[in-house]
């Protein structure tokens, strides 16, 4: 008889989004007369800039013609892809990469999740509390997490982020091969410094493990002091894998395209983590659309930048409308700077689920409570930026009243 991946059979349910969102709806039916504003959605609102949109009809275009059709591509993406990648997010930051080191793809949830391909099972994992679901769930589903108990697993190595230590993971006591770190912070908008993120550049080199980094958002960095890349700390060539994304920089959460860099450098016992990669990737995935690949091009032309980032600077603007107005109404709220993410503390000893009723019954505003990220969120809500102006505006003069 066929045997399942039984460790699919470990894994608890994924409640939050599905609670929140059916709190909501539940709200909604029994008070159609108060429309609840949503500033939980971890999704962009606006659309695709022009110049991305030129790209792409310009690319359909082409597909039409006997010369401009393209059928499979490189699976690890276009050179002129890879190369505008390096040129323009690397290299004026003083990073050289070669375009082979770029792999593009269909997205960084993807990557995060398929790298642990290429890696033991018998690793150990760390990974922050709270933190992006997906690190905790694949290594699960891959059999190193161990046990699923009293909503811990028994095998990973939980870094604790809490207003204590600034939401900054501490170097575990226990030895970590596989080090997740994800900067700007989902959820905890908090961003890293240079001086921070050097001592695990230097504990991965030390011990031979590996930083998997996710900057997902480095688009949302404003203070010059925040690395863009793991690769800006002297030694990150040898020590990580970094993960970025098109989707919050320029909108394509369902256009679908982001790359991960594998330094040559990177190497275990000899072997290229890079040409490990590839042959996985080569194995298993067929690139992406030309068509999509060309609109992420489009994202590096002069207008395309200046026409993401002002997208992004709307965001940002929403984020300090928040912080704003609910640090004016008493509360304790971290990121929104460099992030589109605020997490906001609850008052008067509230968990997170209460805060969450609380903000949903009285005010009809949606958030998302931080004890869904991990045990180290109680007692958190997070707030995105990813909303019109004027909604986020009605949704915090709403909790400014109701507080
Ligand atoms: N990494 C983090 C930290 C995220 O929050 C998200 C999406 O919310 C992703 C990766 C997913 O990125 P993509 O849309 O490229 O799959």
């Amino acid at each position: 008889m066929v045997k399942i991946n039984e460790n699919y059979l470990k894994l608890p349910g994924s409640y939050l989004f599905s609670t929140v969102a059916k709190k909501l709806a539940e709200f909604q039916s029994a008070n159609p007369d108060k429309p609840v504003i949503k500033m939980s959605i971890g999704d962009v609102t606006r659309p695709l800039v022009p110049a991305v949109i030129e790209a792409m009809h310009k690319a359909v275009d082409e597909m039409s013609t006997y010369e401009g059709f393209r059928g499979y591509g490189p699976e690890q993406g276009y050179d002129f892809l890879r190369e505008a990648i390096a040129a323009h997010d690397y290299a004026p930051r003083g990073i050289t990469l070669q375009p082979d080191e770029i792999f593009v793809s269909d997205g960084a949830k993807s990557d995060c999740g398929n790298i642990g391909d290429i890696f033991g099972i018998d690793n150990k994992v760390a990974v922050c509390d709270p933190v992006y679901p997906v690190y905790v769930d694949t290594n699960a589903m891959a059999g190193r997490a161990g046990d699923y108990i009293n909503e811990h697993w028994s095998n990973l190595i939980y870094m604790p982020c809490t207003a204590e230590n600034g939401f900054m993971p501490e170097i575990p006591k226990e030895k970590a091969d596989m080090i997740y770190l994800c900067f700007p912070n989902n959820p905890t908008g908090v961003a890293a410094t240079r001086e921070q993120l050097k001592p695990w550049v230097d504990y991965a080199r030390e011990n031979g493990s590996i930083i998997l980094y996710d900057s997902a958002y480095e688009a949302f960095i404003t203070n010059p002091d925040v690395p863009h890349s793991i690769y800006e700390i002297e030694g990150a060539r040898e020590a990580a894998i970094e993960f970025r994304s098109f989707s919050k920089t320029a909108g394509f959460t369902g256009t679908r395209c982001a790359y991960t860099v594998i330094p040559h450098e990177l190497k275990v016992n000899g072997t290229e983590l890079n040409s490990m990669w590839n042959r996985r990737q080569c194995t298993k995935f067929n690139g992406v659309p030309y068509i999509i690949q060309r609109a992420a091009e489009a994202v590096y032309s002069p207008e395309g930048q200046a026409q993401t980032k002002e997208s992004v600077a709307y965001y940002l603007n929403n984020a300090k409308i928040i912080r704003k107005a609910l640090s004016g109404a008493g509360l304790t709220v971290y990121g929104g700077e460099n992030a589109p993410y605020i997490w906001a503390k609850a008052p008067d000893g509230l968990g997170s689920w209460e805060f969450f009723d609380k903000i949903l019954n009285e005010a009809a505003v949606g958030t998302t409570p931080g004890a869904g990220f991990g045990p180290s969120g109680e007692g958190y809500v997070r707030l995105t930026a990813f909303s019109t102006k004027e909604n986020t505006e009605a949704a915090m003069e709403r909790i400014k009243a109701i507080l």
